[in-house]
């Protein structure tokens, strides 16, 4: 797995320009979709990224080793009485999104000025996490007596921005607007990468990409603005040639309809190369045909099963004699856009990255340090 920070820098600033005047944060939960948090964090910093959004706690404390300045927000909220320490003791921001939360930070005995630095995540369409926007507002005009909180944010997340014509989003952003007007003076922030190429009227004052950041595409059926981070490759450990009406892999589901050359790779389901992706016999999946390597500047099948360590291509195109033991084969990168990879595997670019197993050996170029 090549990952390309110079990549990730690049399509930091171009989120910035899409955004302004609003900020944009990082969102480098589950180790940064994949990528390392470790390595994403500091060059997203360097960027100019001063807020980070994690889902959990430890992702919070592993972060705010690495970057001791910036306000790091955790979106899955308190986790509990039991976890509420942690939260003051590195810094970490809660995103408070249910009245169980509200009353545990409330509870959270604190000294010092700007008691209980938090995000009040209001839900306005996804019935995931978030108060309603009732909650939200008497919550508001309590607090406003009792000073108990210091919201520093008010978000919420849309379900369907990547769909740009879908009616939801418009309705989400009315709801939004309407219970911004209860926490004045407080920063709000609705749009993730998505919706941040929704128009203005959606950026507010902080936008919250993510896939984009790693080179995912925001927007369903248009082209693709963002850079390229991740490429992911394996290995040809053998070629063999099969005869027409041989089958290939596991359950026997793919008959050769020629001779054929067997390009066997060392990627299989065990990687996070999805057996989904297979080129025949998955029963479940809905859409026709697999997965495509990239191979010596042409695209190839997979041939039946993904197994658990290996996978095999047709490599019959490329002529005889042309793939070697030792060659590589691209599973997505620069060539097979890392979402057409997920799509042909029944899945999004963000499922794909975040199970790149731990196997995969990550070299990242394009930083300042190399
Ligand atoms: C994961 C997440 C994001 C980032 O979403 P992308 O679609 O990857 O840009 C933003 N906000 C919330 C609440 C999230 O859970």
């Amino acid at each position: 797995m090549t990952i390309d920070l110079a990549a990730l820098a690049a399509n930091y600033r171009l989120l910035a320009r899409q955004a302004a005047p609003a900020a944009v944060a990082g969102v480098v939960k589950a180790d940064a979709y994949g990528l390392g948090a470790g390595h994403v964090a500091p060059v997203l910093w360097d960027a100019g990224c001063r807020t980070f959004f994690v889902a959990l706690p430890e992702e919070g404390i592993a972060l705010r080793a690495i970057l001791p300045e910036a306000d790091i927000f955790v979106l899955n909220g308190l986790f509990g009485p039991e976890a509420a320490p942690a939260y003051g003791e590195y810094r970490l921001l809660p995103v408070l999104g249910s009245p169980t939360d509200l009353s545990c930070w409330e509870a959270f005995g604190w000294d010092g000025d700007a008691p209980r630095p938090c995000a009040i995540h209001v839900d306005t369409g996804m019935n995931r996490l978030g108060l309603t926007p009732e909650e939200a507002v008497a919550f508001a005009e309590e607090n406003a007596l009792t000073g108990a909180i210091t919201p520093r944010l008010l978000m919420s997340h849309l379900a369907c921005a990547d769909d740009p014509d879908h009616p939801l989003s418009r309705r989400q952003l009315e709801s939004f607007q309407a219970v911004r007007q209860a926490f004045s003076g407080i920063d709000s922030s609705l749009a993730n990468s998505s919706g941040t190429f929704l128009g203005a009227d959606f950026a507010f004052d902080l936008v919250r990409p993510g896939i984009a950041l790693y080179g995912g595409r925001p927007v369903n059926g248009a082209e693709n603005p963002m850079s390229t981070v991740v490429t992911a490759e394996a290995r040809v450990v053998q070629v063999r040639q099969a005869k027409a009406g041989e089958t290939v892999s596991y359950g026997a589901t793919h008959t050769l309809a020629r001779d054929t050359t067997i390009a066997v790779v060392s990627a299989g389901y065990a990687d996070g190369y999805h057996r989904a992706s297979s080129g025949s016999g998955v029963p479940l999946r809905q859409v026709a045909g697999g997965g495509h390597g990239f191979l010596h500047d042409r695209k190839v099948p997979v041939l039946g099963r993904v197994t658990m360590d290996l996978t095999m291509f047709d490599a019959t195109d490329l002529g005889a004699d042309a793939v070697s033991v030792g060659d590589w084969v691209e599973l997505f990168g620069p060539n097979i856009a890392v979402d057409d990879a997920a799509a042909a595997a029944g899945t999004i670019s963000y499922e794909l990255l975040t199970s790149l197993a731990k196997r995969y050996y990550r070299h990242y170029v394009g930083g300042t340090g190399n």
